[in-house]
């Protein structure tokens, strides 16, 4: 019956799915293959489901490496396909035409950049990539209170991080004269009048819809009052747009255009001290520098009438204004101000805690940047607002790094364990069940060797376990001391295979980070500390670089006051 079926063609397969997930083939995933394969040429379900079954339950018993002999054999070109790359891609812009899309980023430089902003930043820089367009860094730089001279460069480092390149660069605070000048155009035209009702009575009259005495003074006064601002012959007031105080949208209620702010400026020093709002400076800037398809994040969608009124008033180019959902994570502050006060309290330890989702947190994590794009571009630029959890970012980080990750041992709370009749071998043990490019290393072994303590609780006496990538061993007894007994070379199938390191091995602090917060509650047990032992081989590898702990998980290994250190990037 089944003689037209080649069972080595259902093999091939199955070798290839244990190959790509970790010596452990998924029957359903290599039957959906036989199937594919086999349905032109007629044969049934019934005889394929059974065989593959078979086959797969076979191949499991394998060890990694002997499935990669046997598909070397078999199928050599199996074995050497890459996995598919999926590649994430942005739809198509509205109104896009070639080479004349223009986009933005523009930080406020009052912060380290974090995964929202890389969303922004991303998205922004890969619609003018994807149309031969411009791609412009603007500097929203107009609140002197919050700019601060460091931010201006740490972003534009953090930006080069995750691999955006800009064609041009400015600080929106490089602009003031040309704002001050489209202010006397409003104010010239009727469209602007400067306020001097205290801030309690603007709210008031805002909330109740009543316009004040200052919204009818004539253009002529409200110029008066406005270089009388501007020279400091007077040290209050506001300049308002004119917007429909009984408009239902509360943005269009005479927003503020300009205030007067005394700090000094990181750029500018004392040089203004009337600055424009976001709601001036955003506008304006967007449609003077030329920006086609500027993008914002949904909550400010109320502005965006706002927006387009001021743009109309001054003759203004209409950009095509676009917008996304803001990037909110699970358990993770995705906001410089819920950062901020996180590292001023003391609460975690820096910009760059582990448990931060600031670039530079994520970088000192492991968390690739190409990992940050892949994720950014598969949540798209939908508005819909949505929380999603970490495990998104890290399970591209994890697609990206397992194919060239080095392995290593790692003893989490290590037991000493003795071995009776230990025989004394040096091992070289490969650094990857697959990609041998990666080369091996070598351990030498005596009779010491130890595990963690975890799994000595879980082991019964005369359990035959293995030692992993070397041989097994037996429990002999657990007190006093852990005793163990020499067994055999061959892999026994469904045996515990457990991590090991000797007495030639290095300390290592490992920091695992977890959520930072749980509903709106802080974890107090956000940061877990865990020492162990690393084998010796660990002190080749380069500090910064992300390697993988066997049964742990992917670590960045790192040094804190002149120890070795690992950062728990995720399993
Ligand atoms: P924060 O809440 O972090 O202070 P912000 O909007 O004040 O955010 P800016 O430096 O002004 O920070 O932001 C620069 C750009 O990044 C803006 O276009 C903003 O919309 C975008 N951005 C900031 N946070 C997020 C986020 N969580 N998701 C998506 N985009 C974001
Ligand atoms: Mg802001």
């Amino acid at each position: 019956m089944s003689a037209h079926i080649p069972e080595t063609i259902i093999r091939k397969y199955a070798l290839q799915n244990a190959i790509l997930f970790n010596g452990h083939a998924n029957e359903k995933a290599v039957l959906g293959k036989v199937i594919g394969h086999f349905k032109k040429n007629g044969i049934s379900l019934k005889e394929l489901i059974p065989l593959t079954q078979k086959i797969v339950t076979e191949i499991n018993t394998l060890s990694q490496t002997q499935q990669t002999q046997e598909l070397e054999k078999l199928a050599p070109e199996l074995l050497h396909k890459e996995k598919k790359e999926r590649t994430f891609k942005l739809p198509p812009l509205f109104h896009a035409i070639q080479n004349q899309v223009i986009t933005r980023f523009p930080p406020e430089p009052n912060g380290y950049l974090h995964i929202g902003h890389a969303k922004a930043a991303i998205i922004d820089y890969q619609y003018a990539k994807m149309y031969n367009g411009k791609f412009i860094l603007r500097f929203d730089d107009t609140n002197p209170e919050n700019a601060q001279p460091e931010f201006y460069a740490a972003q534009k480092e953090d930006l080069q991080w995750l691999g955006i390149h800009w064609d041009e660069e400015y600080r929106t605070s490089d602009h003031l004269p040309q704002h001050y000048r489209f202010a006397e155009q409003l104010i010239t035209q009727g469209d602007a009048y400067v306020c001097t009702c205290s801030p309690d009575d603007i709210k008031t009259n805002r909330y109740t819809k009543k316009p004040c005495s200052c919204r009818s003074q004539r253009p002529y006064d409200n110029i008066q009052k406005w270089h009388d601002i501007l020279l400091k012959k007077q040290d209050t007031g506001i300049l308002r747009l004119k917007g429909d105080m009984q408009s239902a949208n509360t943005a269009m209620r005479d927003p503020t255009l300009f205030r007067i702010i005394n700090s000094s400026h990181p750029i500018y020093g004392t040089t203004y001290h009337v600055w424009p709002t976001y709601d001036f400076a955003g506008a304006v800037e967007d449609s003077i520098s030329g920006v086609t398809h500027p993008f914002r994040t949904k909550e400010y969608e109320l502005r965006d009438e706002c927006y387009f009124y001021l743009l109309d008033r001054l003759h203004l180019r209409k950009p095509y204004l676009m917008e996304f959902a803001r990037l909110s994570i699970t358990g993770m502050p995705v906001s410089k101000r819920k950062i901020k006060p996180l590292i001023d309290q003391g609460i975690v330890h820096g910009f760059d805690d582990i448990r931060l989702p600031t670039l530079r947190g994520l970088k000192k994590r492991g968390i690739h940047s190409k990992a940050i794009e892949q994720f950014v571009l598969s949540q798209g630029i939908s508005k819909v607002e949505s929380v999603v959890p970490f495990g998104l970012v890290e399970a591209m980080n994890k697609k990206l790094l397992d194919p060239i990750t080095q392995r290593y041992f790692f003893v989490p709370n290590p037991t000493k364990i003795q071995v009776i009749n230990a025989p004394t071998i040096t091992k070289s043990i490969p650094l990857h069940p697959t990609n041998k490019t990666l080369g091996y290393r070598k351990i030498s072994t005596s009779n010491i060797f130890y595990i963690p303590a975890e799994d000595v609780k879980d082991l019964k006496v005369g359990e035959i376990f293995r030692l992993k990538d070397l041989y097994n061993i037996k429990l002999v007894s657990t007190t006093p001391n852990v005793i163990c007994e020499f067994m055999s070379y061959d892999l026994i199938s469904d045996s515990r295979k457990i991590q090991w390191c000797t007495q030639d091995h290095v300390p290592l602090k490992l920091f695992i980070p977890h959520l930072l917060f749980h509903g709106e509650e802080f974890n107090p047990d956000s940061l877990e500390e865990i020492n162990g032992f690393a084998e010796e081989a660990l002190k080749q590898v380069s500090l910064g670089s992300v390697i993988q702990f066997e049964r742990v998980g992917f670590v960045r290994i790192d040094k804190e006051n002149n120890n070795l250190v690992g950062y728990f990037t995720h399993k």
